[in-house]
């Protein structure tokens, strides 16, 4: 006797009427009018089922920050790294820990139940490397958290020095941090920052540990970061374990410089992550007209054969004061700056932020068929272009079998003369 079933679902990749069986905490068994006994069943009704968001990019030590001690009035990356400079001698664990947690309550209500997030590591305290240590641990019954070493203030660049900083990058690793970050745009050079890419990824080579960059995050088309961690990935023998995030100097590149960049991004098994909301507000803001959107070229990333996801990067902090923890609200922009409106487009933007997340998460057992996690949303759509027009509903999300949030239906009523009753914008 299965402890789950659910019948007639749809699946992302268009196979319908589906039954899935759930059994400690996995699926046990997938297909097509499978009659299967059970303790539960649930009906789909035809909507779709699909594993769980996951973000690739996020800062949960800054979110929910809004407005603390003052809102970023340029409404650049530059400024905002100055705020959240500001910022930092004031926090404490307990709000660090209590913003956080909140914030996961918000991921997991939208189906999102795995997320990658960078925490700041130039305080020698480290804070918020205990405070989202612990908040890992709370939360790991109901949301994976992976954990990355970033040196927001640059690793050479930082007041410290660069010995003390690196000193306490590898003392958060120690800790139970499972990446190394770096920021080679905001070291003082061009070579300071290839030389942290090298330092970075030589770290984590030795140690055996997944890379994230923050990596040419700025509108200088001569910015060539990218290609540095490419190389250094390639050298280290660390092919599919290095993400380069943002990449936004791409967009402004030469096109004959990156048709030269994209294969040897491939080559080096790189994985690329837009964070789409908050690339399209950062970057231009020094351009009048016309104004780059400044997202790095996604299209042609996944052309080149480079694994590309969105991530959210950030939730009312001092880089962002919007956002909600909705994944698809951050593929939704994605499609729309990216431009990736055919049908085929569109769906390669659900897996952006489904799929090839889990893929630079480096998540085991992620994914619907028989032996993964038993882990998965049920969506107030029929398949992922809706779900992505209408920011869908998460009507049901399940962690190892157990639901763990529910959300009613959208529908609205309505009087109208001549007209239904009702309307959910399906169809
Ligand atoms: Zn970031």
């Amino acid at each position: 006797m299965l402890d789950l079933r659910i019948d007639n679902a749809v699946l992302p990749d268009g196979r319908s009427a589906m039954t899935l069986g759930v059994q400690d905490g996995r699926f046990v068994a997938l297909g097509a009018g499978l009659d299967l006994p059970a303790h539960q069943r649930v009906d789909a009704q035809g909507m779709l089922l699909s594993p769980p968001f996951v973000d690739p990019h996020f800062h949960m030590d800054a979110t929910l920050s809004y407005g603390l001690p003052r809102v970023n009035q340029s409404g650049t990356l530059l400024e905002g790294i100055a705020l959240w400079g500001e910022l930092k001698p004031e926090l404490t664990q307990d709000a660090i820990m209590e913003r956080a947690l909140r914030y996961c309550d918000w991921a997991v209500a939208k189906g999102l139940l795995a997320i990658r997030t960078h925490v700041d590591v130039c305080d020698p305290r480290l804070l918020a490397v205990e405070a989202l240590l612990e908040v890992k641990k709370r939360v790991a019954p109901y949301l994976e958290l992976q954990l990355v070493a970033f040196p927001q203030d640059g690793l050479l660049r930082g007041a410290r020095g660069p010995d003390q900083h690196l000193e306490t990058l590898k003392r958060a690793l120690g800790m139970g941090v499972d990446v190394v970050g770096g920021i080679p745009h905001f070291e003082r050079s061009m070579e300071e920052g290839a030389r942290s890419v090298r330092l970075l990824c030589t770290l984590a080579a030795e140690r055996g540990l997944r890379v994230d960059m923050h990596c040419d995050e700025s509108d200088d088309p001569l910015s060539r970061h990218v290609e540095t961690l490419a190389f250094e990935t390639q050298r280290l023998g660390l092919q599919g374990r290095v993400t380069g995030s943002h990449l936004t100097s791409m967009h402004s590149m030469d096109n004959y410089y990156v048709s030269k960049l994209l294969p040897l991004m491939a080559e080096a098994g790189l994985h690329a992550v837009a964070n789409p909301l908050i690339n399209i507000t950062l970057q231009g803001r020094h351009d009048t007209y016309p104004k780059r959107r400044g997202m790095t070229r996604v299209p042609e990333l996944l052309a080149a054969g480079v694994n590309v996801a969105f991530g959210q990067d950030c939730v009312r902090d001092p880089w962002y004061s919007l956002g909600s923890a909705d994944m698809l609200e951050v593929a939704h922009m994605g499609l729309h700056v990216a431009q990736m409106t055919s049908q085929a487009a569109m769906r390669q933007c659900f897996d952006a932020v489904t799929v090839n997340a889990a893929r630079v998460l480096g998540l085991q057992q992620y994914g619907l068929e028989p032996g993964c996690h038993a882990d998965f949303v049920l969506l107030q759509a029929r398949d992922p272009v809706e779900a992505l027009r209408l920011r869908a509903t998460r009507l049901r999300v399940y962690r190892r079998g157990r639901l763990v949030a529910q959300t009613p239906a959208a529908v609205s009523r309505l009087d109208l003369p001549g007209r239904p009753s009702s309307t959910d914008w399906m169809g």
